[in-house]
């Protein structure tokens, strides 16, 4: 898992003509791991992605993929990434083999070494008993797998997902994120998706995008919260109003679940000084924790920041 990271990305730009649609991304990607890319419509997402993905040429920066450098050597970069755009290429007209041995074939496959990576690609996308089928008859979600299977058939170090999941149904969203968390325990995913509980439940971390920048870069089980100060339950509350006269308090507000959201200054003496005000006030302290902001409280604070607008030029 850990080593040099799959993924480099240094000093990114993309403009078109006088848009400038991303604007200096650097992070980079470990195997094993799972990105989420995160923002509102025309944040940069399907841009940043088609970059990594070497189909979309960057107006400045690097982005290296396993080592190999996309733009000096794009063969041995592309060699080892796989991308599912947002609408999946696949051939309405060849069935899911056709168009897989097709893929496999474009990817350098010959013979049993063919057959064998496309009967696992068929198998982790859950397409084993569709071989037969044509692309153009399968529903949107099997469209999809076949999509994601013609990404991973070369079996990737780094695969690239474009709204994996837009536009399927809540069972087919549920299959779809089962393959791909199992993609992100060997290889290193990187997805864009506008469902919240769905970069929370597949990805180790997030990164949101406002304008074309990152706003927000951080581990999931981490999100940013220092200010979103301590959830507080008392017995016997007196109201928000005493809990915020008290001398290390700096505001207190009810909540709606009856709780206080109460920010504390004097770090963590202020927290224990509080406590020991609470129990001589004899209000009954069942509760004090420190409250982190949900990833949907980032998304909306971070895409309203300016009022969410197209990158400008
Ligand atoms: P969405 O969630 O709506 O797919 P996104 O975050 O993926 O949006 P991009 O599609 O990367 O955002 O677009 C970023 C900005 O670049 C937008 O302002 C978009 O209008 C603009 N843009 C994208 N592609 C082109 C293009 N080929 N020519 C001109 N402008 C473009």
């Amino acid at each position: 898992m850990s080593g040099e990271p799959l993924v480099q990305v240094c000093g990114l730009h993309k403009r078109y003509g006088p848009v400038h649609a991303v604007r200096g991304l650097d992070f980079h990607l470990e195997r094993g791991r799972v990105l989420g890319l995160l923002g509102a419509n025309g944040a940069g997402k399907t841009s940043t992605l088609g970059m990594l993905a070497g189909v979309l040429a960057p107006s400045e920066g690097r982005v290296v993929i396993a080592g190999h450098d996309l733009r000096r050597s794009p063969l041995a970069a592309k060699a080892r990434l796989g991308y599912l755009p947002e609408t999946p290429p696949v051939f309405q007209d060849l069935t899911v083999d056709e168009y897989l041995h097709h893929c496999a074939r474009l990817r350098g496959l010959t013979g049993r070494r063919l057959a064998a990576a496309v009967d696992a690609a068929k198998s982790r996308c859950g397409l084993a008993d569709s071989g037969t089928r044509l692309l153009g008859n399968l529903s949107k979600g099997y469209r999809q797998r076949a999509g994601l299977a013609q990404a991973i058939v070369h079996a990737p170090d780094v695969v690239i997902l474009d709204e994996p999941t837009a536009g399927l149904d809540p069972a087919q969203m549920r299959d779809l994120r089962q393959v791909i968390r199992a993609l992100g325990r060997e290889h290193a995913v990187i997805l864009s998706t506008h469902v919240l509980p769905e970069a929370q439940t597949l990805c180790d971390r997030v990164q949101i995008m406002h304008e074309g920048r990152l706003a927000l870069s951080a581990p999931m089980d981490a999100l940013p919260g220092d200010d979103a100060g301590h959830r507080v339950r008392l017995r016997c509350s007196p109201g928000a109003g005493k809990v915020a006269a008290l001398p290390m308090v700096d505001a207190a507000e009810e909540d709606v679940d009856g709780s206080l959201r109460v920010r504390v200054r004097g770090g963590e003496d202020g927290v224990v000084d509080f406590a020991a005000a609470c129990a001589a006030a004899g209000w009954g302290l069942l509760e004090l924790s420190p409250r982190r902001q949900s990833l949907e409280d980032l998304f909306i604070s971070i895409a309203c920041s300016d009022g969410a607008r197209e990158p400008a030029a």
